[in-house]
């Protein structure tokens, strides 16, 4: 599903290298989670990937079912099944949660040569959906995000994945901010949206978000690279010992 190839990106502003060679496959309906000491470069791989402006890449590639992402637009990345979910989803005042949806899920069409999706058919989808992932319908009528709980951002960001039908999901959720019931959230989210025709990348400092998902395989960022790659196990023994011993073993 996913392909990614030595891979090196620096800032474009400024000449700080973030990642060194990143290499990491991701097989359809496989889910991978990524972990790595502060800094480490999780979140800009998952930028790069998505098309965020600032960083340059100056090596390698990333395919997706065969295709470069890396030449394309953002919105074309989306088109072809790519789906960023945010850490801190923005607040959108003045534009209603089921209108963004509909502008989202339509632009995709579009992109993708379709015809647009009509106002009662997005509807019965988005109700269908909604209700599948426990939203309140009232959530649906409110302006993007402005003043949701945690727990409702967390909701909203699986809705608009689910609605969107993505082949590929990158989640970075590194930093505090995560309680329990929110990672429960996103597990769940996940877990319902698992299936042979879509794969996730989960990025987290949280062993107990994977111990909800059960990843396939789990990496080990540090410093630019992958450094290690395991089952389940790495993850709980970086809950245990931390990543010194890891990061001493591979050094
Ligand atoms: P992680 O998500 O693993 O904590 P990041 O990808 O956020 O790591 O950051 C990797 C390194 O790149 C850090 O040293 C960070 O300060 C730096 N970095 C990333 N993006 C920028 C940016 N836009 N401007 C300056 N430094 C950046
Ligand atoms: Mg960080
Ligand atoms: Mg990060």
């Amino acid at each position: 599903m996913l392909e990614i190839k030595n891979l090196h990106v620096k800032l474009e502003e400024e000449d700080k290298i973030i990642l060194k060679g990143v290499n990491l496959s991701i097989g359809a309906g496989q889910v991978h989670a990524i972990m790595g000491p502060n800094g480490s470069g999780k979140s800009t791989l998952s930028y790069v990937l998505a098309g965020r402006e600032g960083y340059a890449v100056t090596e390698g590639s990333a395919l997706l079912e065969g295709t470069e992402l890396l030449e394309m637009e953002p919105e074309e990345r989306a088109a072809v099944g790519l789906f960023l979910a945010f850490q801190y989803p923005v607040e959108i005042p003045g534009v209603g949660n089921m209108t963004f949806l509909r502008t989202a899920v339509n632009a995709q069409r579009k992109a993708r040569g379709e015809d647009e999706m009509s106002a009662g058919d997005f509807l019965k989808v988005v109700r269908a959906k909604a209700k599948a992932l426990q939203i309140d319908a009232e959530m649906m009528k409110r302006p993007v995000n402005v003043g949701f709980s945690g727990g409702e951002k967390k909701r909203n960001e699986i809705l608009q994945m689910a609605m969107l039908e993505p082949k590929m999901c990158v989640l970075d959720e590194t930093d505090s901010g995560l309680d329990v019931d929110a990672m429960k959230l996103v597990a769940d989210g996940v877990n319902a949206l698992r299936g042979a025709g879509r794969s996730f990348l989960v990025i987290t400092h949280y062993q107990r978000l994977l111990d909800h998902i059960a990843p396939d395989v789990v990496h080990i960022m540090a410093d630019g690279r992958i450094v290690k790659s395991g089952g389940p196990e790495l993850a709980l023994e970086v809950e245990n010992n931390g990543y010194a011993g890891i990061l001493a073993e591979v050094e």
